[in-house]
């Protein structure tokens, strides 16, 4: 692409909506877990896009499965059946062990689909007025307008208005906080086992355990959003295996398309039945280049040894930063390769930092930076980005 520097952020202010400060380079390509510049500047991407390029930038399996499908087609919609849907309906159904599956676009899109659901049985079953959604403080569950108002975080609500009714939030790992909550009207609540957005934190077993109980006591849907923390980024297919629980509803997306937009909502038997045909409908899910991409990806993180591998690299990660002894960094947190590393200063100021020595990280509210690197990451790559961040949190110490 012909842009220098200097143009690029005039160009993306002239043509562009405004809802994103990029840094002024181009990314050109990517190989391994780097991707590299339009000048040829190589950086480490512990970002993964959000937690989309679960095998990085050079698997040959997802590379060359896409480029046989471009060749043969590329779009048939849900008016017809297309052997890779249905290859992959029955491969996420055996892998996770629940009922039905529903492919959509995006994570938001899994989480208005999982709400549908929830509402639906409740209406069919005890009619009107029993809609209300709880959600946790701090939650991130998408930018529609159902996940946006599920989303535990006030800034993201408002200018919408009129903000769509039934949501309530609750404080996380307190039980009491959630019974306190529960009322008649409630017919689901939606959680993430690893809350990402929120600041990289693991909610606890016993709350969960509870929790789960009480919501099967009462017939309301238990939710897990694993659209960040699912599909072997924590070290187990999903986060929520941690807490031994069973979800009723399940919702996927970034890391199961690898790069390709895709999104997901797993039931179990009892909610696997609430929408018929004409309930819910998109045109693009089940996209063949998408369940071509989830195909590979279900099939290599069933490959013997890579939940041990994510695990691993999680804790040598973790362990690396803490042996720094940084008198910046807090603790570390997370599973697996979803990392939150808390820190004393604001991190955005280490995230620009790190950019400009050639490593990419996310931050997850003020304090606590977080990696989410390819889970195909190899530890030559985990040690270059280790000696970048050891300079940055011992220089500002
Ligand atoms: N849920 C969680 C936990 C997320 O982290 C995200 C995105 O970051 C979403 C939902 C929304 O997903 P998408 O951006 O694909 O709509």
């Amino acid at each position: 692409m012909n842009i220098n520097n200097n143009s690029i952020v005039s160009k993306w202010e002239e043509y562009f909506i405004n809802t994103y400060s990029q840094p002024d380079f181009i990314i050109d390509y990517g190989e391994g877990s780097c991707f590299f510049d339009t000048k040829g500047n190589k950086y480490i991407d512990f970002t993964s896009g959000y937690g989309v390029s679960s095998l990085g930038y050079s698997n040959n399996n997802l590379k060359t499965a896409l480029k046989n499908q471009v060749d043969k087609l590329l779009h048939t919609s849900n008016l017809y059946f297309n052997g890779p849907v249905l290859s992959v309906g029955e491969k996420i159904i055996n892998t996770s062990r629940l009922d039905k599956v529903y492919f959509c676009n995006s994570g938001t899109e899994a989480n208005e689909t999982a709400f549908k659901i929830a509402r639906k049985y409740s209406s069919d079953k005890y009619g009107e007025g029993r809609g209300t959604i709880i959600s946790l403080k701090d939650s991130f569950h998408g930018r529609t307008m159902m996940s946006l108002m599920a989303t535990g975080m006030d800034k993201y609500h408002k200018y919408f208005y009129p903000l769509p009714k039934g949501f309530k939030y609750v404080e996380k790992n307190d039980i009491e906080d959630f019974k306190n909550n529960i009322d008649s009207t409630v017919c689901a609540v939606i959680l993430e086992a690893v809350q990402g957005e929120g600041g990289v934190i693991v909610l606890e077993k016993d709350y969960i355990l509870e929790l789960v109980k009480i919501c099967k006591e009462k017939d309301i849907a238990v939710i897990f959003d694993e659209v960040q923390c699912g599909i072997a980024r924590t070290g187990k297919l999903f986060g929520y295996e941690y807490f031994d629980v069973k979800p009723d509803i399940v919702t996927i997306a970034k890391g199961l398309g690898a790069g390709i937009p895709i999104g997901g909502v797993l039931v179990n038997e009892k909610f696997s039945k609430v929408l018929g045909k004409g309930d819910q409908g998109t045109t693009f899910g089940g996209n063949l280049l998408a369940m071509v991409a989830a195909s590979v990806v279900l099939d290599e993180i069933s490959k013997e040894g890579f939940y041990e591998d994510v695990l691993e690299k999680g804790d040598y990660i973790r362990k690396s930063i803490e042996n720094f002894n940084s008198t910046i960094v807090v603790k570390t947190k997370g599973m697996g390769l979803m990392i939150g590393v808390e820190t004393t200063i604001e991190s955005n100021i280490i995230e620009e930092k790190a950019r400009k020595k050639g490593l990419l990280v996310l931050t997850a509210g003020k304090n606590v930076l977080r990696f989410l690197p390819p889970l195909t990451i190899s530890y030559k790559e985990i040690n270059e980005a280790l000696e970048i961040l050891k300079d940055i949190l011992l220089e500002v110490n």
